[in-house]
This record gives structure tokens, sequence and C-alpha cells, in this order.
């Protein structure tokens, strides 16, 4: 496979910003702007090396901000961006197979989809760029006059810019000692095959002081988290051992059920399913359908999760109540913690399992059965690192 080579560029002073520091430095939503580029990039599978490029002053400071972080390298850039492009490309050297996607660190809202789309557009394209259509009617002032320009395929080009490496290699040596507004222009001016992919509202470029509100605001509108809540009940039946969490507890009766009758799993997929809206355990699995006779829960559970993850959620935390005489939970507490947080791919501190009596009253008083009650949080998966 073919290395996939990020290059940050984060040698500009910002001179504009009117921030006392480098714009690419100061933090957003308390994160230095810089790292969140760093972040996405680390996060994607495909992208195997990551260079910053900072002016020789900020090196060291750099340096001991991407410390934590294998696979990044610092290196001194030049007095012009395209100088500290063609510094990286110095750097990296020859490599016939490798791509580069080189990115401005101001802009720190890049998702994982932009990247998916420069990845697959550099199958047929030499150079690829995320690029929004220009929506708002455009004018030039000339004097006291306005004129109308024609917005017809007109785009606003953001980054990263994708290339083969060696087309932009050969592109940059042809335009040495030119100053380009971005590496787009040089893929243009070597008559480069370019592929433009759908940009981003979130890749917005920070300029200006008043861009960091905005830029927050993107990055934390996030849908808000959801709640469910589900009760499940299963009735004692002649037996010596009995579903609960997953595992299998011996004792003096089962639970009766079409499918394995973990009353406690079969609560906590209606309260993930309740916290999409997603109907109820009878709608995706029929106790009418001869196919989940004496299923494992898991399966449930599994399929509710699953159905969370595709919707964009994971489980913040799952609270399960399990109400009986008998037999004792207690003792198998941390294992049905345990279980139920390997199938729902989360870490046992997001998992309580608690168990209560009806102090006799009530079909559960009267031993008949077992009810458990769960509810659970659901929390939008980051769209940065969705996409
Ligand atoms: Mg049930």
């Amino acid at each position: 496979m073919s290395r996939n080579i990020a290059v940050i560029v984060a040698a500009g002073k910002g001179a504009r910003s009117g921030l006392s520091s480098p714009k690419q430095f100061a933090p957003l939503l308390g994160v230095p702007v810089l790292l969140w580029s760093v972040r996405a990039f680390i996060e994607h599978p495909e992208i195997n090396e990551i260079i910053v490029v900072v002016s020789a002053e900020n090196r060291e400071m750099v340096g001991r901000m991407i410390s934590k972080f294998d696979n990044v390298k610092v290196i001194p850039g030049g007095a012009e961006r395209s100088d500290s492009v063609r510094a990286a490309l110095d750097f990296i050297g020859e490599d016939e197979d490798a791509r580069i996607f080189i990115h401005d660190a101001a802009r720190p809202g890049l998702s994982r989809r932009v990247l998916d789309d420069l990845i697959l557009s550099l199958d047929h394209h030499d150079a690829a760029a995320p690029a929004l259509i220009v929506a708002d009617a455009l004018k030039r002032k000339r004097g006291a006059a306005l004129e109308s320009v024609d917005r017809d395929g007109l785009h606003r080009v953001q980054t990263p810019q994708a290339f083969h490496l060696s087309a932009i290699r050969a592109a940059h040596e042809a335009l040495r000692g030119e100053n380009l507004v971005d590496d787009l222009e040089a893929a243009q001016k070597a008559s480069l095959k370019i592929g433009l992919v759908p940009g981003d509202q979130k890749l917005m470029k920070l300029t200006y002081a008043e861009d960091f509100e905005m830029a927050e605001s993107l990055l934390t509108s996030q849908r808000p988290p959801r709640i469910g809540m589900g009760y499940d009940v299963h009735a004692f039946a002649p037996g010596d051992k009995l579903h609960l969490c997953g595992l299998e507890i011996e004792h003096e009766a089962t639970l009766k059920g079409h499918s394995d009758a973990d009353v406690a799993w079969h609560a906590l997929t209606d309260a993930i399913l309740g916290a999409l809206a997603g109907g109820d355990i009878g709608d995706h699995f029929p106790p009418t359908d001869e196919k989940w006779r004496g299923e494992p829960s898991e399966t449930f559970l599994k399929h509710a999760a699953e159905m969370a993850r595709e919707a964009g959620y994971m489980v913040a935390n799952a609270d399960l109540t399990i109400i009986c005489e008998a037999p004792r939970i207690k003792p198998h507490r941390e294992a049905m913690r345990q279980r139920t947080a390997d199938v729902l791919g989360v870490r046992v501190g997001q998992v309580s399992v608690k168990a209560t009596t009806t102090e006799g009253l009530g079909f559960t008083g009267r031993r008949e059965g077992v009810a458990a009650q769960a509810a659970v949080v659901l929390t939008p998966i980051s769209t940065l690192t969705r996409g």
C-alpha cells in the first residue's frame, strides 16, 4: 500500500488575526488550533505520517505540543507558504507511490468524510481538493459603483489539497521561486487532472479573531443526547438455570420465554431502541418467528447497539435494575456489568447493574418471575471523527 503523508503548514504569522500569538497555536475549545488537524489526520486509518511545518522560532514549542503523538514530525518552513511546502517535499524525498495531503493549520474542522473523499478522488485524478459552491451573489466594487460578478462555476477551495507526490513535486519544481496562492495553483499550472470533492463549512479558515467564535459553534453544534427506558418481565418455569445479563445462573427455576428469556438484556435492548425511537424488541425479533426460538439475547442487544452506532450514537451509560426475591444478584453483579459492557462495546464503568426486591409484595415478591428495568443515554459521536 502506498504511503499517505499529511503535511500541515503552520509557519504563518497570522498578522490579521489580532491575536497575541499566531492563530494556529491559539486555543480553540481549549485545544491549540494546530492539534485539531493533527488529531484528525491521526484518527484516519489510511494516513501513515504527519509532518508539521513551522517557523524556526516555534519549532521547539510545537515539538512539545505534539510530543505525545507518534508519527508526527516537526520541520522548519520558509518565509512564504510555498517555501514551507517545498521544505516538506524536500524532507519527504522521492517515493513513486506516495500521496500527500497538504493542509492549512488554520482550518481545524477537518472531518473523516473529507479525507475519505480525497483519498477516493486520487484514484482518478492527479490532485483533489475540497470545494464549496459559492451561493451568495458576488459584486465587485469599482469606486462608487458595483458590478455583478457571474458566480457560475465559482468555488471556494479549502484544504487539505491532495496530490500524487511525484506530480506535485514536479509541478512545484517547475515554479520554483514563485509564490502561489495554494498548491492547487501549482497543479493548475502544470495542467494536472484535478478533482473537486464536496467541501465542509466546518473547514472554515480562521483568519480574524471573531472567526474563533464561529468555528467553536460549528465544532460543538451536535445533536442532543437521547435517553431511553426499557422494562420487561419473565415468569419462572420448572428448570435449574436461567439467563441474566448474558450469564447462566444456577437456580431452582428457569425463566420462560421464546428466546433465552434474559429479562435484563431485554429491558436494556428496549431502552436503546427507545432512545432511537426505533420500536421495541418484538418489532425487530418477533416472538412468533421460529428463527428466534432459544436465541441468546446477546443477538438482540448487539443489534440495538449496532443500530445506535449506525445512527451516529454511542452508549454513554446504561443503568439496569433487576427486580426479584431470588436468585441473588450481588455475587454475579461484576460479571454481569463486564459481559454487558463487552457486548455494548463500552467500558465497564459505563454500565451499572443493581438489584432490588419488592419486600414480598406483588408477583416478584411471590417469586412468580423476574422483572427488569433499564435506562440508557446515547451520546452523539463527534461529527469531527464521523465526518
Ligand atoms: Mg422479554
